[in-house]
């Protein structure tokens, strides 16, 4: 029967406050049968929207929706010049939305048609921070109580605007030095005052000279993390052969990354241990279970990103890799607000430490539009963009 792509469709919300979400609608000639995809860039969040409508849609009407492969490979093409997170995002709601499809023509979930489930939930961390290092082991103590084994902690650095922890200060202004110095006293603090079996986790998001990030994942060792993330920026991934010789805190990488000439090195050369990326900023859902069939051959495991900058389509979709795909490693987790359930229907639940999916077909989720529309994108004057971040003297400073 012939079945084609009759429109595209895309909505823009914001349940959970800054972040401007977007999911696609892949609607087809069935009355009925649709699929959604996450194409959420907050920070360039129009030019998606516009590369979406201008471009990806009259392309894809009219092809076959079941042709997963032919139109993501296609949409690459198209455009001669690809791999960058605008273009990539813009295929991940096409993509994931295919995917949607394609579950509800079986009538399985997305897990069961890539081999089926081989865990039952999708084991998590959550994020503590603080102004003061009892504050940070609060907060991790909360978490512990809601039932998560794995927490990241982020402490704020005084005078400084910290990665992970809004601090006490709104300026904009960042140093490495005192940061480099305060965080294995933060851990030496953490391991004093929680349960020896949490798994600890840090992020350094790319802020600190790749030399000075190896000597931290070095003093860090003592205190056994699940795994260091971010040491340094994709331009300085040359540096982690050296930081093997010099540590053994397992290593996550890769938010940042947008194609696989970033990533498929350090995976062969077994640099990394866990890898990151944002699904949808790699092309979605058909690009990433590729990238952890490769990161199998090489022992490394997977931990997607999963902060609140991904919709909860997006989330769905870590989900179902993390349940089908062996070398799961940690799934990050976002705690979805009421209103962002009310606009998701379905989303992944949090229970006893792990994501859970339902086994309904496709991403087994909705998107009620009506309720997307009550959150518009809010009147931001960067429209999503980070404001400048500096060190003292005025220098930009990587985010
Ligand atoms: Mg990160």
């Amino acid at each position: 029967m012939a079945l084609t792509i009759t429109d595209v469709k895309v909505v823009k919300t914001a349940p959970q406050g800054r972040q401007q979400l977007i999911v696609v609608k892949v609607e087809t000639s069935d009355p009925g049968l649709y699929g959604w995809g996450c194409a959420t860039f907050t920070q360039r969040a129009a030019a998606v929207v516009t590369a979406i409508e201008e471009f990806c849609r009259p392309y894809v009407i009219g092809m076959d929706p079941r042709r997963i492969e032919d139109i993501y490979q296609a949409l690459i093409t198209s455009s001669y010049w690809h791999s960058g997170p605008v273009l990539n995002n813009a295929i991940s709601g096409i993509d994931e939305a295919l995917w949607d499809i394609k579950g509800k023509l079986a009538n399985m979930p997305v897990y069961d048609l890539i081999g089926g489930k081989v865990r039952e939930g999708a084991d998590l961390y959550a994020h503590a921070s603080g102004d003061t290092f009892e504050a940070v082991t609060e907060s991790a103590q909360a978490l512990l109580g809601q039932g998560f084994r794995h927490i990241r902690c982020q402490c704020a650095v005084p005078g400084l605007s910290t990665y992970g922890s809004r601090g006490r200060d709104g300026d904009r202004i960042w140093e490495h030095a005192p940061y480099i110095r305060i965080v294995p006293r933060l851990f030496e603090h953490l391991r004093k005052h929680l349960p020896e079996e949490t798994e600890l986790l840090h992020d350094i998001h790319q802020r600190v000279p790749p030399i000075n990030a190896i000597g931290l994942a070095k003093d860090l060792d003592q205190f056994k993390l699940f795994f260091l993330e971010d040491a340094f920026a994709p331009e300085d991934i040359g540096y982690f052969a050296l930081m093997r010789q010099h540590s053994v805190t397992p290593i996550a990488m890769g938010e940042l990354f947008v194609n696989q000439a970033e990533y498929l090195p350090l995976v062969k050369d077994r640099q990394i241990d866990f890898m990151r990326v944002h699904i949808s900023d790699i092309g979605g859902f058909s690009a990433a279970r590729k990238l952890a069939a490769y990161c199998e051959f090489f022992g490394v495991r997977t931990a997607w990103h999963g902060p609140g900058d991904v919709s909860p389509i997006g989330h769905m979709a870590n989900v179902h890799l993390d349940l089908a795909v062996y070398n799961f490693g940690i799934q990050e987790c976002t705690i979805f607000s009421d209103a962002s359930r009310e606009v998701f229907p379905g989303s992944p639940e949090i229970r006893d430490g792990y994501y859970w999916a339902n086994d309904k077909p496709g991403w087994g989720m909705e998107v009620d539009e009506k309720a997307a529309a009550k959150h518009p994108w809010p009147d931001q004057p960067l429209r999503g963009g980070w404001a400048a971040l500096r060190r003292r003297d005025g220098t930009i400073q990587r985010q």
